[in-house]
């Protein structure tokens, strides 16, 4: 039992080791990466001398500033959280305010326990790793991750523009033009992680987030929802290999005509159905399926392609109101989609322009013919998106501009009612000592910190602050 314990120990301390100077490598060449990016501006420009030496010199504070707020140990207490905007699977999301500098952030929290108890310890550190290291404007911005006994944090920009799902409840279906607005920015968000090497496997409207002027923003990387690994199991290739062989499945006696696309309910019935739906699919620990793509759902190994099915699937949405496999539960869902040959139909009413079905029906097929399987640039040489200026899409004005009023204004997101809300938070009595079990290796290295999150900071610590370390009580 002792020894377990100590081997436990010394397995930590030298993942805490190896990250530590990884990390510190890592720091360094970054730094000498932000005066190497200054310097060529600078050399490109015509600055007068003394204005260069100034701006290196707060380059400089910037950093000296950055490595003080590196030693610093963050915790909860440092954030007043302020409304709930999100609730998901594994824990809330609060907007709230960094104390010392009066920042405002959105608080993503989840609880260790969860993480564990559903296996989900890689996806949390793929969701981190991703947003530390891809920067892009497509993508949420974060500014710190930290943990405590019980929680992991990740601090957020707050997109108050709400997020794509709210957006289409409010719509019922956008206009082509509109459409085309955000799967564009869609399309670049999922270029900018695959050129990371990232697949982000959960695109759905709930995952697009709107800033304050309109433009969209991929957010959440904890990847799958544990639908894919438990319920599944009962879906196999052979539903989707041979589509004649129909007869013997259940899916046939609840869909009996469903051959011929939503004729059992008409397209309108389908659309208020879904609609009165949406939302508990998306608060429920199962999340929707609707936008997963078959070879995911199949789990018969799958790669980038599949975020270009759930960007078929949500222009389909847009366009028609409903996505293009919805039904009553879940499981039918799934099974729609794995025999998408099937059950893939545009209701007749819906008037979608040539090239859109196009393109839907060019993203909504298999591998072999998926246009991206190539990469991003087959999509965006699509006609539908003939008239997008792709370099100028960031730039221009957004396709529906958000109320807001104020930077705590939470009006685009969902009221939800307080009851977690002021929970207390734990780390208040100091950093958890007791935290030994060997499952808290899991969790080592989440510790983050973005150089963009210096500016406005007046911080006067000298603490040695060691989270993870000081975490796993070694
Ligand atoms: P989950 O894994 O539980 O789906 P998400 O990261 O998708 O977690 O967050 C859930 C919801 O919280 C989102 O759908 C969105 O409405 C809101 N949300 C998440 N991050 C932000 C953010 N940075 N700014 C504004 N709202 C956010
Ligand atoms: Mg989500």
């Amino acid at each position: 039992m002792g020894s377990t314990l100590t081997m436990e120990k010394a397995k930590a301390a030298k993942k805490f080791i190896e990250n530590h100077y990884r990390a510190q490598n890592k720091n360094i060449q970054e730094r000498k990466e932000r005066r190497w990016v200054l310097e060529k501006q600078l050399a490109s420009s015509d600055v007068p001398e003394e204005e260069r030496m100034s701006l290196i010199k707060d380059l400089e504070q910037k950093e000296t500033e950055f490595m003080r707020l590196k030693r610093n140990r963050m915790c909860v207490n440092d954030f007043e959280l302020l409304t709930i905007i999100g609730r998901g699977a594994y824990g809330e999301v609060h907007l709230c305010r960094e104390k010392k500098s009066g920042n405002i952030y959105a608080m993503k929290k989840l609880k260790k326990s969860e993480m564990l108890s559903k296996g989900q310890v890689e996806h949390v550190r793929a969701e981190r790793n991703l947003l530390a290291e891809v920067d892009s404007h497509c993508i949420v911005k974060l500014y710190y991750s930290f943990q405590d006994a019980e929680h992991l944090y990740l601090i957020m920009e707050y997109l108050s523009g709400g997020d794509m799902m709210t957006l289409l409840m409010r719509e019922d279906i956008l206009t082509e033009k509109v459409a085309k607005f955000y799967i564009a920015q869609s399309v670049l968000a999922v270029e900018s992680i695959h050129k990371h090497n990232y697949i982000h496997r959960d695109i759905k409207p709930d995952n697009l987030l709107l800033d304050k002027s309109g433009h969209m923003k991929l957010s959440d990387f904890g990847l799958c929802k544990p639908l894919d690994c438990a319920t599944l199991s009962t879906i196999n290739e052979n539903e989707s290999m041979d589509d004649t062989s129909r007869d013997s499945m259940d899916i046939d006696a609840t869909f009996p005509d469903a051959g011929n696309g939503h004729s059992w309910r008409s397209a309108r019935e389908q659309l208020q159905h879904w609609q009165r739906n949406r939302r508990s699919l998306a608060f429920s620990t199962v999340g929707t399926p609707d936008y997963i793509a078959p070879e995911v759902l199949l789990k018969k190994g799958y790669a980038m392609e599949c975020d270009w099915w759930s960007l078929g699937a949500i222009m389909y949405e847009m366009l028609v109101g409903y996505p293009p496999f919805y039904s009553d539960d879940t499981m039918t869902t799934c099974r729609k989609i794995v025999r998408w040959r099937h059950y893939l139909k545009f209701p007749e009413d819906a008037k979608l322009t040539f090239e859109a079905k196009d393109l839907i029906c060019k993203l909504l097929c298999d591998v072999d013919h998926r246009l991206g399987t190539g990469g991003a640039e087959q999509i965006k040489a699509h006609p539908w998106f003939k008239d997008v200026e792709w370099d100028k899409l960031y730039e221009m004005e957004a396709a529906y501009q958000p109320q807001i009023n104020g930077e705590l204004d939470t009006q685009n997101f969902m009221k939800f009612d307080g009851a977690n809300n002021a929970t207390p938070s734990r780390s208040g009595s100091g950093p958890s000592r007791m935290m030994l079990m060997p499952n808290d290796l899991s969790f080592v290295g989440y510790t983050y910190k973005n150089f963009d999150a210096v500016q406005g900071l007046r911080h006067s610590y000298d603490v040695e602050g060691k989270d993870d370390y000081i975490c796993l009580g070694i």
